[in-house]
């Protein structure tokens, strides 16, 4: 039978199969192999023996949380305490991209705005709309709950940008791990591994924060590039064909950018990041 690991206590595998639950071990194989049966992987599995015997191959997956075949990672932003960091913003969505899953932009805190920063906010929002994101605010609810249908979903932001305040707003009755004082004290009190999709919405969520660390870890200057997604709009039109976009003449990016049509706080953040990548 084919299942999907929903939970993963230790070395217990909770599968998910045509809605009945089975508690399974995993073969030594995998140890040798070193491989890991991951919360989302789907499994061959013995329903006799409760005994998985293969991981079917992953479209992707996250080392915190560690869970595969991800589709879509929401991102709580905050834009008032703490303050909105575009630079952050990017760095998740390229990553997200990167591992092939699609970014859901949700800004928070929008309450705590002078009128004027407001607008300011607007012009960031709209452009983030505008190259091709699904963006909401964390009032729209309803909205929201939209997403998660027939999807595997994490949810990922900084410290105190709102997660569980949404989650709560979501779904009252959820007690996720994304409560921001047990983010703070959780890390290194629990050896036990325990991670776990639960149901929301006629979709899957992922119960622990995502990509608390942000790093580059396996991303090349050109794996940046790319996943910067509104500049592939315009870099064909760039004089070289591996255009990276920086020192280059005649580059195209860098034009549209001077005209206003690429946001300079993008093109500013992408230089950051290729500059630290080696
Ligand atoms: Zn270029």
């Amino acid at each position: 039978m084919i299942g999907r690991i929903v939970k993963v206590i230790s070395n217990q595998f909770t599968v998910l199969c045509n809605n009945q639950i089975y508690d399974c071990t995993a073969r030594g194989i995998f140890r040798k192999n070193r491989e890991v049966p991951l919360a989302g992987d789907f499994v061959e599995f013995d329903v006799e023996k409760k005994l998985i015997t293969k991981i079917l191959k992953r479209k992707n997956e996250l080392v915190r949380p560690p869970v595969s075949n991800i589709d879509k990672a929401l991102i709580v932003t905050s834009v008032g305490i703490p303050a909105f960091s575009s630079n952050l913003l990017d760095k998740m969505l390229c990553i997200i991209e990167f591992n092939n899953i699609t970014p859901i932009i949700c800004f928070s805190k929008l309450d705590l705005l002078s009128k004027s920063e407001l607008e300011e906010m607007k012009t960031y929002i709209n452009y983030y709309k505008n190259i091709g994101y699904e963006v909401y605010l964390n009032t729209e609810i309803s909205e929201i709950k939209q997403i998660f249908k027939d999807n595997v979903t994490v949810f990922t932001g900084q410290t105190g940008a709102g997660k569980s305040t949404l989650l709560n707003s979501l779904n009252p009755n959820l007690n996720l791990k994304t409560d921001e004082v047990s983010e703070a004290l959780g890390r290194g009190k629990h050896t036990t591994r325990h991670t776990e999709l639960i149901s929301l919405f006629d979709g899957l969520v992922a119960d622990t924060p995502g990509f608390s660390a942000l790093d580059f870890y396996d991303m090349s200057k050109t794996d940046i590039r790319d996943n910067f997604i509104e500049f592939n709009k315009y870099r064909h039109n760039c004089r070289f064909a591996d255009c990276m976009h920086d020192k280059e003449s005649n580059c195209y990016v860098k034009k549209m950018v001077g005209e206003g049509r690429i946001l300079s706080s993008r093109y500013e953040n992408y230089l950051n990041f290729i500059r630290k990548v080696s």
